[in-house]
């Protein structure tokens, strides 16, 4: 029986292994994939505090080691559902583990745009994580297809390895911050074409091209070697859904305590309700949920 299980090794839930294990609880993180989440494929992280250059691999590597060496316990199974109770069960691929409270910070999975072939043609000249793939595109022409601050930054990131980068984007402002636009906007190689979606694509065994249609309906075409799709993130909450109240959306509704409709369950990261889903607010919700998990603990 462990005091706390969290579900998700990415920043918020290997915060919340750091803050549970200094409080002396027995940890257990589940994770599905590898450890870090989302923040292993930003190129480069610039806005979390002492941290003003650092990768996002080498980030979650440095908080990985702290859980760690701090005694976190790490089995890397996917989490396929829970049942609520004073005891709560998680179920993985391999097994079940009993817990007297949970942590959820699932985090998100990348957005496909829905296009046919979209699937087939992943590792063909699609991808999703500029900074695991960029390198097989060094010279030649790529795309990428959204707006926010994942999208400027893989293409930043992209720019100094491909001949030419052309950032797609469905309105004429970046959702994105606008010190990263700037120095995309200065970069030679870089092509933006906004106002505009890829509306097919183009291939063989391979991505060979896209089409591209812009607001007022015109349709063009570009050749190009690959294509980046940074269109933003779903949650990952479906094995809760029976069991602590979702959205519409699909997030874990919950406040800035981090409590879901489920006592002794507790939500940290991207995948609860909230307004700024960044790196730092992350971490903070790591902490912030741990802390209540403690007290929940203490008081049960
Ligand atoms: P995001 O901020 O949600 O941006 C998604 C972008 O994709 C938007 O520009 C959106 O267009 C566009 N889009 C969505 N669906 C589309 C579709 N079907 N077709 C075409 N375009 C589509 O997602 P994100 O960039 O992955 O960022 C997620 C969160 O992580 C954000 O809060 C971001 O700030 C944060 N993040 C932070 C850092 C960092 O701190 N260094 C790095 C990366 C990400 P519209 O603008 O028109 O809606």
């Amino acid at each position: 029986m462990y005091d706390i299980i969290i579900i998700g090794a990415g920043p918020a839930g290997m915060t919340a292994a750091i803050y549970a294990r200094r409080a002396e609880k027995n940890v257990l993180v589940l994770e599905a994939k590898s450890y870090g989440g989302q923040i292993v494929s930003t190129p480069e992280i610039e806005n979390y505090p002492a941290a003003p250059h650092i990768s996002g691999f080498d980030f979650a590597t440095k908080v990985y080691e702290q859980a760690v060496a701090l005694g976190a316990e790490f089995k890397f199974e996917k989490v396929t559902g829970i049942t609520d109770g004073a005891v709560k069960t998680v179920t993985t691929s391999k097994g079940s583990y009993e817990g007297r409270t949970v942590i959820i910070a699932t985090g998100s999975e990348c957005r496909r745009l829905g296009l046919p072939e979209e699937g087939k043609l992943v590792g063909r000249g699609i991808s999703y994580c500029a900074t695991c793939d960029g390198g097989f595109f060094r010279k030649k022409t790529v795309a990428v297809v959204g707006g926010g601050n994942t999208a400027l930054e893989d293409a930043l990131y992209l720019s100094g390895l491909a001949q030419t980068v052309y950032v797609i984007h469905r309105r004429d402002a970046f959702r994105g911050d606008s010190s990263t636009s700037a120095k995309l906007s200065a970069k030679e190689n870089v092509k933006l074409v906004l106002n505009s979606r890829v509306t097919g694509l183009e291939h063989g065994d391979k991505l060979t091209g896209i089409e591209v249609t812009d607001n007022s309906g015109a349709v063009s075409h570009l050749d190009v070697d690959g294509l980046f799709i940074a269109v933003g993130r779903t949650p990952e909450n479906e094995p809760f859904a029976g069991v602590i109240e979702l959205d519409d959306a699909g997030y874990i509704k919950a406040s800035e305590n981090c409590r879901t409709s489920a006592a002794g369950i507790f939500v940290a990261g991207d995948n609860r309700t909230k307004e700024v889903r960044q790196l730092v607010t992350a971490a903070s919700d790591g902490a912030v949920a741990a802390g209540e998990a403690i007290k929940y603990l203490e008081d049960n």
